[in-house]
């Protein structure tokens, strides 16, 4: 008889631990089931990351599913609403060059190619601007959404900013107090193996020996079970994605009612960029740079900088930042015998997208989804797995360098070698080449759950300047047509929407006021 899969143990209580918690527990009912059960087991002796605080809407679909209430998790986790990304002097470094990445799709995505008809009529205007209303609402600040809207539903597609140490304690939270989950604060000093190599148990001084049948790392960048215990080798992206250190710091806003920006700002640099995401109560704002094109003392510079520019001189230097050392890549397999990694023990690459969490979101709830009932079993849940998560690391990979290669940056060498033609990805160049003859469609990316689809691309693609051969025909003969109704709607929906739509900071303060309509 093939052992028998009841008792998941998670190494790790940063936000890949508890969110994986989250999902498993509340998908399998972990509370009112007997036979199976999740522990979290947490180091009281290594803290957590700390930093990773945009999201994307993936995230509203995960908490409904774990049960937590909307606006219990904004007003708990100092959250706010994020609706698109703006990349700030990406291309020419000039001061009025920049671009939207919304997460709305173009107007008549899937069904209308603006493309054409955009180069045409209105190519001076800035591809979103005509294909999205999002970017007008996050050029005045707006909520995706009013306070009669009910929980996790949008008028606006739209994710979160928040404070990732409040996250991980709300997450704890709720999963020990609702959804069943023991919550184990030890410290692994070693781990036991059976015969066959599967993992039997966690050896701890503070609770002896923790057993189970599948274990999962989320133990960050110690990556103690598939790193270092099963020494699972590690593809480094350094030689793709130059970027390798963070300095992070938290900025107070000048008021109490200063305005919430409903974006993400990355701000290119001459060694890399800075991220800028307001929170209800402050920003965390850090600078992301390459090692190779920058001293550290720099790259400080470069963060005062934007700091005291942004916020006023006597912010810029009140917290020391945070210096985090980052090892671009991925592991070669996620899912070993019987442990799988999930979040920054499976790997991780700069932040420009904020990738991360929705890679965990989606790691766990294909664990919770596809969870093996035997040992047996898990051998092909493990190779479907490591599988999927190849190809997407692949594409995030893909996706981030795009915002690289298309720079006409050339101020500093940290620009001019991004766009060597050694340090870009086969598949990125061959999809370039297609896209100098049509947009990026549907069609290029043929997985169900796609990590970026075409619409991200589109807007980096076309926000970045990238011209197509003569124009770009029109396949269809209603394209321009349906084209053009799409950029009347574009408007209309903005004008709709700026009117009807309150203020980030407005919302978020009425929420604590009295909170979103329950679903
Ligand atoms: C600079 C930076 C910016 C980022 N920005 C974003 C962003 O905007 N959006 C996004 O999606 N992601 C972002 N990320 C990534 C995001 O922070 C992580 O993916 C997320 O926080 C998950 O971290 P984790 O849980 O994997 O690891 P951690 O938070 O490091 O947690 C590790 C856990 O393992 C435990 N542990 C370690 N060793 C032991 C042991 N021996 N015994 C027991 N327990 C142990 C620790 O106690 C801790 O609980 C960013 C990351 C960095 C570095």
């Amino acid at each position: 008889m093939s052992r028998q899969i009841n008792d998941i143990v998670i190494l790790g209580g940063g936000s890949a631990g508890w969110l994986t918690a989250g999902i498993l527990a509340a998908e399998h009912r972990v509370g009112s089931n007997s036979a199976l059960s999740v522990t979290l087991v947490e180091s009281p002796d290594v803290r957590t990351i700390g930093v990773g605080e945009g999201t994307w809407p993936s995230m509203r679909d995960t908490l409904r599913r774990i049960g937590v209430a909307e606006s219990a998790f904004l007003i708990e986790c100092d959250a706010s609403f994020k609706q698109a990304s703006k990349f700030v002097q990406w291309v020419t470094g000039r001061p009025d060059d920049y671009y939207f990445h919304p997460f709305s799709p173009p107007q008549g995505y899937g069904e209308a190619n603006l493309v054409p008809a955009w180069l045409q009529a209105h190519g001076a205007h800035r591809y979103a601007d005509v294909a999205s209303f999002q970017p007008h609402l996050c050029e005045r600040g707006r909520a995706p959404k009013q306070i009669v809207t009910p929980e996790f539903a949008a008028v606006a597609n739209y994710a979160y900013h928040l404070d990732a140490g409040k996250f991980g304690q709300f997450l704890q939270a709720f999963c020990v107090e609702k959804l069943g989950v023991r919550h184990v604060l030890a410290h692994v000093r070693a781990v036991d193996t059976r015969d066959n190599g599967d993992i039997a148990g966690l050896t701890t001084e503070e609770q002896g020996s923790i057993r189970g049948d599948l274990f999962i790392d989320c133990t960050g960048f110690a990556s103690l079970l598939l790193g270092r215990h099963y020494g699972i080798p590690y593809t480094s992206t350094r030689d793709v994605l130059f970027c390798d250190t963070a300095l992070a710091v938290q900025v107070p806003y000048a008021n109490s009612d200063s305005p919430i920006a409903s974006h993400t700002l990355a701000t290119a640099q001459s060694a890399g960029w800075i991220w800028d995401i307001g929170l209800p109560t402050r920003r965390g704002v850090g600078y992301v740079y390459s090692s190779a094109h920058s001293t550290g003392e720099a790259a400080l510079e470069s963060l005062h900088a934007y700091v005291g520019r942004t916020s006023g001189t006597a912010a810029s230097r009140a917290t020391e930042p945070r210096k985090i050392d980052i090892r671009p890549g991925y592991r070669e397999t996620f899912w070993h015998r019987n442990c799988v990694g999930v979040g920054i023990a499976a790997g991780f690459i700069e932040p420009l997208e904020a990738s991360a969490l929705a890679l965990i979101e989606m790691s766990a709830k294909m664990i919770a989804d596809d969870l093996p009932a035997t040992r047996e079993s898990m051998d092909v849940v493990s190779r479907r797995f490591n599988e999927r998560f190849r190809y997407r690391w692949g594409r995030i990979v893909d996706f981030l360098k795009l915002h690289y290669l298309l720079s006409r940056r050339s101020d500093t060498d940290f620009w001019i070698d991004n766009r060597c033609a050694d340090s870009i990805p086969e598949r990125l160049h061959e999809l370039l080449a297609i896209w100098r003859y049509r947009p990026p469609s549907v069609r290029d990316f043929h997985e169900i759950e796609e990590i970026f689809p075409a619409a991200s691309y589109q807007y980096v693609l076309y926000g970045m300047g990238f011209k197509p051969e003569a124009g770009l025909p029109e396949r269809r003969l209603d394209d321009r047509e349906t084209a053009l109704q799409c950029f009347t709607a574009t408007a209309q929906l903005t004008a709709k929407y700026l009117k009807g739509l309150p203020s980030n900071r407005e919302l978020i303060e009425q929420i604590t006021a009295h909170g979103l309509k329950r679903v």
